[in-house]
């Protein structure tokens, strides 16, 4: 058995990496993964078996186990996450830069993200340098490149090499042009824009690891492997605990410890440690922080309507504590249910009266059921 990357997982089908060969081979999963329910994603470690090199062909027998999980696109065993953004054309939108890296850091929480700014052929010196004043202070690796004019490629190389990453960013920031540079072989198509519903090139529910060969100071080939994902909308990026969000910006983090109320959100003024610092915050971190408690507290408050509306429509029957819930169907669906009931009492045992019914209801049965009695 040998141990190999799946790079692309569609439709029950599985394209798998085998290292030792260097070869890729057409898989399926052996039928007691899926009763396990074992499911096998792009990015998985997987054994192989009944390998048939000319055919191109083997079996996944098992999964190794996974040290990390995306969820959108499903993609396992990720090292880190690459957000690409644009410095203009599109421009460069602060609060889009810091939902991506709350979104990402809560869903990969071992690796810290790498922020990739592309178009820097298309930026003034103090744009670049503004940008690396607010992130890198922060701790995060910053990267500042052009597709086009081939500037900061062997950085970014550098950084994907041996590793497994995602390239994530909005559509048109230059993902596909930067991966083409890196590895002329991929053919990416350049420019073709999704729409605002998506879409376009990325209608992908499914995601592709590629392999980019990138030379080692010493000469030597390792390969970077990446994964490129569409952008998100709001509702797709992870939402928390308002007061969680405050963990996401360092900088908000260290004066909030001596706020007076420890419940304080840092959005009004009583006794607020942030508040009464916000000249060493920068502007746009401060303004993305409010944006996302406000949008926080607007999905937890929708989500609360939604449990008491779906409270509103049960009803606990069978007491002793013990009791289930049951839908409360409004009257139409409460008909249709009685008469569920006499449908397959009938088919039962039938009585030849309907004395297990009372009176008003077998009026009603009657009336509904007679449109169907040829049915049965
Ligand atoms: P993706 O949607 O993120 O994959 O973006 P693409 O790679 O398709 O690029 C979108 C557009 O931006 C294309 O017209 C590219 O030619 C252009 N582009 C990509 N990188 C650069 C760059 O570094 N500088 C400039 N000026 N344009 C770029
Ligand atoms: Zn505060």
């Amino acid at each position: 058995m040998v141990d190999a990357t799946v790079l692309r997982s569609h439709a029950g089908g599985y394209l798998v990496y085998d290292s030792d060969q260097d070869a890729v081979f057409q898989c399926a999963a052996r039928g007691r993964l899926k009763k396990e329910r074992i499911s096998i994603v792009t990015g998985d470690r997987v054994e192989l078996d009944e390998l048939d090199p000319e055919k191109g062909t083997a079996v996944i027998c098992a999964r190794l186990e996974r040290h990390s999980m995306l969820s959108r696109p499903p993609l396992a065993n990720v090292d880190q996450v690459v957000i690409v953004q644009a410095i203009h054309q599109p421009e460069w939108n602060s609060l889009l830069c810091d939902r991506y890296l709350v979104h990402f850091q809560l869903e990969i929480a071992s690796a810290t993200p790498v922020l990739c700014f592309n178009k820097c052929d298309l930026a003034s010196e103090s744009e670049i340098l503004s940008l690396r004043s607010i992130y890198e202070p922060l701790g995060y690796l910053v990267i500042m490149v052009s597709a086009t004019a081939g500037v900061g490629l062997a950085e970014l190389a550098a950084v994907l090499r041996g590793k497994v990453s995602v390239l994530t960013g909005q559509s048109g920031v230059g993902k596909s042009s930067l991966l083409n540079y890196l590895e002329p072989s991929l053919h990416l198509r350049v420019g073709v824009m999704e729409n605002e519903s998506g879409v376009g090139r990325h209608t992908t529910t499914y995601s592709e690891l590629y392999s980019l060969h990138i030379a080692g100071p010493d000469g030597t080939h390792i390969p970077g492997w990446v994964a490129d994902t569409p952008g998100f909308n709001i509702l797709e990026l992870n939402h928390q605990q308002p007061h969680d969000v405050v963990f996401q910006f360092p900088e908000i983090l260290e004066l909030a410890h001596d706020c007076k109320f420890t419940n304080c959100l840092h959005l009004v003024e009583s006794d607020c440690n942030v508040i009464a610092n916000l000249e060493s915050i920068p502007e746009r971190r401060y303004q993305s922080y409010c944006a996302i408690v406000i949008e926080a507290q607007e999905v937890q408050k929708s989500r609360k309507d939604v449990s008491q509306k779906v409270e509103s429509t049960v009803k606990r029957v069978g007491g002793d504590g013990k009791g289930k819930q049951v839908p409360i169907l409004n009257s139409k669906y409460r008909a249709e249910s009685r008469r569920l009931t006499r449908q397959q009492l009938r088919t039962a045992d039938l009585p030849d009266d309907d004395s297990d019914l009372d009176s008003a209801e077998s009026a009603e049965e009657f009336t509904e059921t007679g449109d169907d009695l040829g049915d049965d």
